[in-house]
């Protein structure tokens, strides 16, 4: 399975962000990575150009990020295309 190998680049990728315990790179603040993944300030992966815009899925492309902060950054970047799409109805 292709997405196997993936899956498994990408927990690399996430690990070795991970243990440079760097800061948020969408708003600069340090981050909690004792955080469970649930906490909205905890860590994730960040695609700085998002794959949706053609961004690569390689670390050269990934930084970290809060949950919040990601996801923020997700409905900003995904809203208009959904808005662009809604209109060829
Ligand atoms: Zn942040």
């Amino acid at each position: 399975m292709s997405s196997g190998r993936n899956t498994t680049q990408r927990n690399r990728d996430r690990y070795r962000i991970r243990a440079t315990h760097a800061a948020c790179g969408i708003c600069g603040d340090t981050i909690d990575y004792t955080l469970p993944h649930t906490d909205p300030r905890s860590f994730v992966v960040d695609h700085v150009i998002p794959l949706a815009k053609g961004g690569p899925d390689r670390i050269e492309n990934k930084q970290a990020a809060h949950r919040d902060c990601n996801s923020t950054k997700r409905a900003r970047i995904i809203a208009p295309i959904v808005k662009r799409s809604g209109s060829l109805h």
